[in-house]
């Protein structure tokens, strides 16, 4: 058995328990582990206020507002109950249980750790209320509940000998419990763990007196990627230009590179999952199959798109035309990732002919960077007045997503080299034909054949003017067959590889390889 271990995890819109790429990664990796019949469980936190609901003032200005669900409508709360010490409290810790429906019938359960139960303090009721929130002091608290209660929780649900997957650090606290019945040599036959960040304030780090009152015989900084490093036999980045990157950040060699995926049938819009069913059936089980996606004749292709656009602006509800070409970005808005990057000159801009653009995406409650570029963005859509249309939809979720990277036409990714790790939304948009123009960076680096499956970006706003301009724009307005082409070499090239049956496979022959004989998968 494997145990995947994942502070957040993305699985359905009624379940908000992420907040942007590596939850919804956790998500796809468990579903298609659901379809290829790979024995593995999943471990997070339940949130009972998930991570924000966002609203947008007139100005821009982000809100933030609890976003109420209640976990009884979609999972079962199970009688399992285990203990942990935090502070002086011994703090009970229960367990949701929400079952991954594979293809074919085969379950795959995800456990949503929870310590809002009576029996516990106000103060550690509300560990498991938001994620990514709070300070240093709740983040801990709540990497204990998450590493060592989800061993423990595991133990009781009768998973013992199993292969334990941190999907990023948050977890590793995991190595601190093993190693009480473990020797270090064990625990690494048993832990991996794949980072996701280049940027260092994506690492947790915890001061040694904060360390100290949960765990008094400790007397140093507590680096949970470190610590991760120090319990995990095998390591990997998330693309193969993280794994260079995260080689020289660490300096250590033994860091691998799996490229992430996204999970086929799950972001695929139902017009195109149609084309696929007749032209590359068997394709959900094996995307692989979508590299025949070139059979398919080039007008069809186009019908297609234009239903799935046609569905993408009825939900925007603006002004905005079925003919225009409609750029989408939508990711989470930090400073790296550039979202005001198309407004650098808007003379430029306005000169290319006729572009409307559809922005989506929240900033981190503390990140005020962030915030102030979505305020930018609004208020240049505001000045330009038409010209250009812009529109900016609140409350970025797995529903828009999929109404985007379904819809557009062209897909803006312009994030700031190296510190994409890899990147996922623009596979989404590969799914449904739409190409990518993107920075060289993460996944784009191995899924860029320029002109081909999309076109790549210079680290210079005038480049991306120049692309648009004199290579995009022509082609989409005049030679739509040209335009199909590039839209089913995306799903063909790019697709059939970059998607999460891919992915886990080649997880699997790490989890075979450490497992031993505990591990029997398909
Ligand atoms: C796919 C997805 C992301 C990740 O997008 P990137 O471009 O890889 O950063 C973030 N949020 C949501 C809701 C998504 O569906």
């Amino acid at each position: 058995m494997i145990a995947y271990f994942s502070m957040a995890i993305g699985i359905d819109k009624k379940i908000p328990t992420y907040s942007g790429g590596l939850g919804i990664l956790a998500g796809d990796t468990l579903r298609s582990a659901a379809d290829l019949k790979i024995p593995i469980v999943g471990v997070t936190l339940i949130y009972h206020r998930g991570y924000f609901r966002q609203r947008l003032r007139e100005d821009g200005t982000q809100e933030e507002l609890p976003e109420e669900w209640n976990p009884t409508d979609v999972m079962e709360f199970l009688p399992h109950r285990v203990y942990v010490d935090i502070g002086d409290e011994n703090v009970a810790i229960g367990a949701w249980k929400y079952e991954i429906e594979g293809i074919s019938g085969y379950k795959v359960p995800v456990y949503f750790l929870d310590t809002d139960l009576p029996e516990n303090s106000p103060e550690t009721r509300k560990i498991t209320q938001y994620l990514y929130r709070g300070d240093k002091r709740y983040r801990l608290m709540q990497e204990i509940v998450f590493g060592i209660g989800g061993i423990r929780m595991l133990k009781k649900l009768g998973i013992k000998d199993a292969v334990y997957h941190m999907n990023e650090s948050h977890s590793a606290l995991i190595i601190h419990e093993l190693s009480k019945k473990m020797s270090i040599d064990e625990i690494k036959n048993r832990c991996l763990f794949t980072i996701h960040t280049p940027i260092p304030a994506g690492h947790d780090r915890f001061e040694t007196n904060l360390v100290k009152e949960f765990f008094p015989e400790w007397d140093r900084e507590l680096d949970m990627t470190e610590l991760a490093f120090y319990g995990s036999g095998y390591v990997n980045g998330v693309s193969k230009r993280h794994r260079d990157v995260s080689r020289q950040m660490f300096k250590r060699d033994n860091i691998d590179g799996i490229t992430n995926g996204v999970h086929s049938a799950t972001w695929t819009s139902p017009e195109f999952a149609t084309l696929f069913d007749e032209y590359t059936p068997g394709w959900r089980e094996d995307p692989h199959l979508l590299g025949g996606a070139e059979r398919v004749p080039p007008e069809v292709i186009w019908s297609s798109h234009i239903k799935a656009k046609k569905r993408l602006l009825e939900f925007v509800k603006s002004d905005f035309n079925l003919n225009t070409f409609t750029i989408g970005f939508a990711r989470r808005f930090i400073g790296y990732k550039r979202a005001d990057i198309i407004f650098s000159n808007l003379d430029r801009l306005k000169s290319l002919g006729d572009i409307q653009i559809i922005f989506s995406g929240k900033a981190h409650p503390h990140d005020n960077e962030g915030k102030s570029i979505i305020k930018r963005v609004i208020n240049i859509a505001r000045e330009l007045n038409g010209k250009i249309k812009v529109t900016y939809i609140e409350n970025y979720n797995i529903g828009i997503a999929k109404l985007l990277t379904q819809g557009v036409d062209l897909w803006l990714n312009n994030p700031k080299p190296p510190l994409e790790a890899c990147g996922t939304s623009g596979m989404k948009a590969a799914h449904n034909g739409i190409p990518s123009l993107s920075t060289l960076d993460g996944w784009w680096i191995e899924g860029c054949n320029e002109g081909i499956t999309g076109w790549s970006l210079t680290d210079d706003a005038e480049n991306l003017y120049d692309k648009l301009g004199n290579e995009i724009l022509p082609v989409f307005y005049h030679n739509r067959t040209k335009w199909a082409e590039i839209m089913k070499n995306a799903i063909a090239i790019n697709a059939s590889y970059f998607n999460t049956h891919r992915m886990i496979l080649e997880y699997n022959k790490i989890y075979k390889r450490m497992g031993g004989n505990s591990v029997i998968a398909s």
